[in-house]
């Protein structure tokens, strides 16, 4: 188990998922910038680049967040020894610190460090989501009025992208959480973003709400890298819980270009990684 949880790890951080690689060539096929496709371009080089060489695709290895779905154990000394392990093997830059003193850890775990979310029901399987500080930084979560609707909930997500800029690595993807409370709005945003690019929602409203957040957000103009040109985010998806009939909760979690992701599911028997 310990070796396949290092192997999910260094897959989820060496190769770029199948489908952002192709929502990315899409975006390529699609823009007519010069600056923005070769952005775009880049992109796809130093995935593939990447992929060839072993390497992270990208310095930042960011915060190491597992979801587990189905029943676990107490797995997380042994998800804390693997994120030791390939800090050292694959590997991982040093990236957790203490909030206060700042002090690194020096094998990117610490208090509460990795990040482990539990998901009852389903079969099960360990998804493995590094967060890079550039996207995570920007992402927002509010309380919005009991009243705001899906014009609301996606004026305030295309202003959270509009704010950030740059500074998230674009194109993004939108995982967007609303509903419940606000930490469980922020966990469901965290969840979205771990569904393929180019699925949508089977609820027709909160699929509406996706094609609407996309048509904003890709209207602001940032671009890739902020250079302009047709596409700022290549894929947005929401969750929904029910809520407080007096509260909105909303939460974005923005995920860069490099948006890694990959799950280590039980197979006749054995462990094997998958990508989307
Ligand atoms: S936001 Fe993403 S692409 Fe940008 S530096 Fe961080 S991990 Fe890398």
């Amino acid at each position: 188990m310990l070796d396949g949880l290092v192997e999910l790890i260094r897959t989820a951080v060496v190769r770029l998922p199948p489908d952002v690689t192709a929502a990315l060539e899409a975006a390529l096929a699609a823009e007519e910038e010069e600056l923005a496709a070769l952005q775009l371009r880049l992109m796809l080089e130093n995935a593939a680049r990447a992929e060839e060489l072993g390497v992270p695709l990208c310095q930042d290895t960011g915060v190491p967040v597992f979801f587990l779905r189905g029943e676990w154990g107490e797995v997380e000394p042994l998800l804390a020894e693997a994120v030791r392990r390939a800090t050292e093997q694959v590997p991982l830059r040093p990236c957790i610190v203490h909030p206060l003193s700042r002090e690194n850890t020096g094998d990117n775990t610490g208090a509460h460090v990795p990040v482990v979310h539990r998901i009852p029901g389903g079969e099960r399987s360990v998804s493995f989501m590094p967060k890079g500080a550039g996207s995570e930084n920007c992402s927002a979560a509010a309380p919005l009025p009991p009243s705001a609707g899906a014009g609301e909930i996606a004026g305030f997500v295309a202003d959270v992208v509009r704010r950030a800029g740059a500074k998230p690595c674009p194109p993004v993807v939108l995982g967007v959480g609303i509903g419940g409370t606000l930490e469980h709005a922020a966990l469901l945003s965290k969840l979205a973003l771990l569904l393929p690019l180019g699925t949508e929602s089977e609820e027709p409203a909160l699929a509406e709400l996706e094609r609407r957040i996309l048509r904003e957000v890709n209207s602001l103009g940032i671009g890739p890298m902020g250079f302009g040109g047709r596409c700022t985010c290549l894929g947005v998806r929401v969750l929904s819980a029910h809520c407080h009939t007096a509260s909105l909760p909303v939460a974005v979690s923005l995920q860069c270009w490099a948006h890694r992701r990959a799950t280590l599911v039980e197979r006749d028997g054995s462990w094997e990684v998958v990508q989307p």
